[in-house]
């Protein structure tokens, strides 16, 4: 660094390549610098390109740096991401498989369809639209799928609008006041009945790690309007007794709810309108590989059974008689609109690429290849010295624990000293130390061997010396953090130091 640049405001000279003292990009700052210049028309000014009333009164409080600091501080700060490009990422419920890069290019070829555009001219993007609608129809054995939703919860949330439509349309609106869940729910399928204005009732989990039929039954009565379940469970086990518990829940006139955000199990295999649901939510951006994490865009389909579909959320895509595709807007039934327009397009490209390109028997062996791995990591943490909660043939994940005295927080936090993810821990909540591990199909058998190695050396280490796990991870460039304080109380926007 010469004399005429001096170290940007906040950085000590000597230490500004170090990575323990990766600045702010506000503490980078120098004034004057810029990144990019926008090209302006020559002679004409920003308030006359603009207009006066656009113009700040203020200029924003922005970093000002040089292209190459901005480019080298974010590709920095991207290689200390753990991702699935970069890393095992093995969270149990997330199914966090490889995201194939065709697909960047499939849903580069509908970068420039505007949503405005009329019908006629959108009619590739929009048969692709209502051909993954059909296709999300087939896999899960549903009537009629409204792509919309743009998450699992918010699938969630329109299924659950959906039954209480029904229900009033019936008449019996009133008198349904309840949705039973089992105890080893995914969080967000009790705040989805919470937030339609439902009372949750939990259904204990039996000792075999499925739902206890006994209490179930003994929770039904015609104030149910709804059961939400998901199968295989979180547990990763199969309800076996899947039938009964929907004969059951029917004959008290309740409608079956199935989260099917992790339908890599079953995916071509089984399908929940078979097994008697009548509402399925699906997260693209987990059995279908559109990419997830950092809190979106996310897409979460919903399909229904016949009787369930007046009241999807519209606008609705539909085939016409001469075979084109059309949009059809509002109707009286109808829970009305959740999202601006169809959906994450960009994501529904995707996830159709993803299908198209498999096929029925490809997906069927993206289950058998998720259950196999699955199967294979459950059996050598067992050897590891983990054990296994209902240790049976699992789906396409399964339940761990570590020994008496063991930490699951400390051996979570020794992985990442390893450079690998850890798997989901402390869910399902009916399962102490919870370690929930889902490899999925897209890891290789060599990585698999590698990640129950790594789990066998961080219990001996844990298990050596107990003090070094409780200060674990000491590599990465951030160590124990206050977890409820960053959520309670974030910081989110740069607080420059005060004098
Ligand atoms: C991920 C997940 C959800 C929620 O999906 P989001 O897209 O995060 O809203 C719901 N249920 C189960 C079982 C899940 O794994």
């Amino acid at each position: 660094m010469s004399a005429a640049t001096p170290a940007p405001r906040g950085v000590d000279a000597a230490d500004s390549f170090r990575d323990d003292s990766f600045p702010l990009i506000f503490e980078r700052s120098s004034p004057g610098r810029r990144a990019a210049r926008p090209p302006l028309v020559p002679g004409a000014s920003m308030a006359a390109l603009l207009g006066d009333e656009h113009l700040r009164s203020e200029a924003p409080r922005l970093p000002e740096v040089a292209e190459l600091d901005l480019v080298r501080h974010y590709t920095t700060l991207a290689h200390r991401q753990f991702s699935i490009d970069g890393n095992v990422y093995p969270l149990g419920s997330c199914t966090m498989k490889y995201n194939p890069k065709l697909h960047e290019a499939v849903a580069g070829y509908f970068q420039d369809v505007h949503p405005y555009q009329d019908e006629a001219s959108a009619q590739g993007v929009l048969t692709v639209l209502a051909e993954l609608q059909q296709d999300l129809a087939t896999i899960t054995g549903m009537d009629a799928v409204s792509l919309q939703p743009a998450a699992g919860a918010h699938g969630e949330l329109a299924g659950i609008l959906m039954i209480r439509a029904y229900h009033e349309a019936r008449g019996e609106g009133e008198q349904r006041r309840v949705v039973i869940c089992p105890d080893g729910a995914h969080g967000t399928n009790p705040a989805t009945a919470s937030m339609a204005g439902y009372d949750v009732v939990e259904v204990p989990t039996g000792p075999d790690g499925e739902v206890d039929l006994a209490a179930f039954e003994e929770a039904l009565n015609p104030q149910v309007a709804a059961v939400m379940l998901t199968n295989p469970n979180t547990l990763g086990i199969f309800e076996t007794r899947i039938l009964a518990i929907s004969e059951a829940a029917h004959a008290v006139g309740a409608q079956l709810y199935y989260d099917g955000a992790n339908l890599n199990a079953i995916v071509g295999l089984a399908r929940p309108g078979d097994m008697g649901f009548d509402v399925v939510h699906l997260n693209l951006h987990k059995t279908f590989t559109t990419p997830h994490g950092g809190g979106g865009p996310g897409t979460g389909p919903v399909g229904v059974k016949a009787h369930l579909a007046p009241y999807l959320p519209t606008p609705l895509l539909v085939q016409r008689e001469d075979g084109s595709v059309g949009i059809e807007g509002p109707r009286p039934t109808a829970i009305g609109r959740l999202r601006s327009f169809y959906g994450n397009v960009g994501n529904l490209v995707r996830a159709w690429a993803y299908i198209r390109t498999l096929g029925l028997e490809g997906l069927r062996r993206v289950a058998m290849m998720a259950v196999l791995n699955a199967n294979y990591l459950r059996v050598r943490m067992r050897e590891a010295g983990y054990t296994i909660a209902f240790d049976r043939v699992n789906m396409h994940e399964f339940v761990a624990q570590p020994p008496e005295g063991i930490r699951t927080l400390d051996l979570a936090k020794m992985l990442l000293d390893y450079g690998v993810h850890p798997m989901t821990v402390y869910f399902p909540l009916v399962v102490r130390e919870a370690m929930m591990v889902e490899p999925t199909e897209t890891e290789s058998l060599e990585t698999l061997d590698a990640y129950a190695a790594v789990l066998g050396q961080v219990l001996r280490d844990a298990q050596a010396d107990p003090e070094a796990a409780r200060a674990a991870p000491h590599s990465t460039p951030v160590r124990r953090l206050d977890e409820t304080g960053a959520a309670r109380r974030p910081v989110l926007r740069y607080q420059p130091p005060s004098g």
